[in-house]
């Protein structure tokens, strides 16, 4: 890794970092998910950054992959993860807390699990940034299990690259043997616990959408957002709700380059058996065997 390439993944880290506190002291029981997710958005762009993709807030049984749109009612509730992303000239922080919000704290363990998971993954690599994928999964799914909850066994970390936020290696939350171990690059870690039987499906939209095939759309509205869109995030992850804020009828343009396939929708991960779900998640980068965390 460069020098510069370096120098953009730390402050992508630091400013993932001030958002991440910002989002714990404005996030109150009952505030609106479209108020959460607009600060956030306009925080990280105060602090000039642009988001690597669009807060996610998923509340309960939804583990990640959810975005409030312009007319969205729903509240911040139960257990809910923030997932917060920033680039910075492409280089990605990539970090997520999980929050209680229920007035009997009902949810404390199990996001202790999570979280404890990710400290004990990150623990082992910087003892041995040579450790192995399987080790990574395996440290992951005991702490969770240790703890008699079950880790999201397809839900998994990723390699980050410039533009590019699953650049193809995956990183286990169990055991699954994969004896490879990570090179030097920037690696996002993210152990999911849950009460329920440990994975996911896809469920509805979750108003997050990316660019897969930018060709030329049809209609002029759609091209504008499109232009809009690539310049800012390229193919990385954007939201119906800025897109909704700056252009008139963005909803029907979006449609458009969906059905086209210029763009497509990430659906809504949802926990099988419908159990509460908590996150944590951080970004590192190894580099001469090295570990740094960049969002901690
Ligand atoms: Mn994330
Ligand atoms: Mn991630």
């Amino acid at each position: 890794m460069d020098k510069q390439e370096l120098a953009n993944y730390i402050k992508a880290g630091e400013i993932a970092k001030k958002a991440v506190a910002y989002a714990k002291e404005i996030i109150k029981p009952g505030m609106p998910l479209l108020e959460i997710a607009e600060k956030i958005h306009k925080k990280i762009e105060d602090l000039n950054a642009i988001p690597a993709f669009p807060v996610n807030l998923a509340v309960n049984d939804i583990a990640a992959h959810y975005h409030p749109i312009k007319e969205d009612e729903s509240k911040a509730e139960g257990l809910l993860k923030v997932d917060i992303g920033v680039h910075f000239n492409g280089y990605i922080a990539d970090t997520a807390f999980s929050l209680d919000l229920t007035p009997d704290n009902k949810y404390k363990d199990l996001i202790k699990a999570s979280e404890e998971a990710l400290e004990n993954a990150l623990k082992k690599l910087k003892q041995n940034p040579e450790t192995t994928l399987n080790e990574i999964g395996k440290t992951i799914k005991e702490t969770i299990e240790n703890k008699k909850f079950s880790p999201i066994i397809n839900l998994s970390g990723h390699s980050l690259s410039q533009y590019n936020l699953h650049a193809g290696i995956t990183i286990p939350n169990y055991a699954n043997g994969n004896k490879n171990k990570l090179k030097e690059g920037a690696y996002a870690i993210e152990p999911f616990a849950t009460t329920g039987e440990g994975r996911i499906y896809e469920g509805g939209s979750s108003n997050i959408y990316r660019i897969e095939n930018p060709k030329t759309p049809r209609s002029p509205n759609a091209r504008k957002i499109l232009e809009y869109v690539f310049e800012k995030y390229q193919t990385l992850p954007f939201s119906l709700r800025e897109v909704q804020e700056k252009f008139p009828g963005a909803r029907i343009a979006l449609r458009e380059l969906e059905q086209q396939g210029i763009i497509k929708n990430y659906p809504q991960l949802i926990e099988t058996s419908h159990k509460p779900v908590s996150q944590a998640e951080h970004t590192i980068i190894i580099e001469k065997g090295k570990v740094i965390v960049t969002t901690q």
